[in-house]
């Protein structure tokens, strides 16, 4: 198994690291030439969606990641990650690659005092230490998304298919969990 991870800007070492404690060889994704057919599933990290989006567009990456998400490629996002696989938006005009049928707050838990952590439910895995950094929630999801994890009415992750989106960083954590359902879903795709 290979997983491709979009290191153009943010924090996508972690995320590095995170699999590598896992035992999954990792692809930093920095230009068109490293997304090549092989890589069984690719994460978006957090840092500046508006950034990573300028860059992908600039890279040429936009319209062919874009497209092997359309056809199912299983990718995970983490907070700005999350923000760019997002369908439609109610604080930002900002659109990347809408395949994730959820509307998105952007600046959800506000953009000076949305720092915090705390631990809640994440369906499938139990109480999880959620870090959030300005991050963003989710106010509505279409049919076919399931709500993972929700704080109070505001819902920080959810799956579509082959598409996990998490409003917080579990990258910062030492807890592997939400990267081993990640996993899992690539297995499933692999079937
Ligand atoms: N607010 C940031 C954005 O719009 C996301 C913050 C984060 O990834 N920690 O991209």
């Amino acid at each position: 198994m290979k997983i491709g991870v979009l290191a153009l800007q943010g924090a996508f070492i972690e995320h590095i690291r995170m699999f590598e404690s896992l035992g999954v060889q990792t692809v930093e994704i920095r230009k068109l030439a490293d997304f090549t057919e092989d890589l069984d599933g690719i994460v978006f990290p957090g840092g500046e969606s508006t950034v990573m989006g300028k860059l992908l567009h600039e890279l040429e990456l936009m319209e062919p990641v874009k497209q092997a998400l359309q056809k199912g490629l299983p990718a995970f996002g983490t907070c700005a990650g999350l923000i760019l696989m997002a369908k439609k938006f109610v604080d930002s005009k900002f659109l990347h690659f809408q395949v994730l049928d959820v509307v998105v707050r952007r600046h959800g838990f506000g953009r000076q005092l949305g720092s915090f952590s705390a631990e809640h439910e994440f369906v499938g895995i139990g109480t999880y230490p959620m870090v959030f950094i300005r991050g963003p929630y989710i106010t509505e999801v279409g049919q076919g998304v399931e709500v993972l994890a929700k704080i109070d009415d505001k819902i920080v992750a959810v799956r579509q298919g082959n598409l996990l989106g998490a409003a917080f960083h579990p990258e910062l954590t030492d807890d592997t969990r939400v990267h081993e359902y990640f996993l899992k879903m690539v297995e499933e795709a692999l079937r």
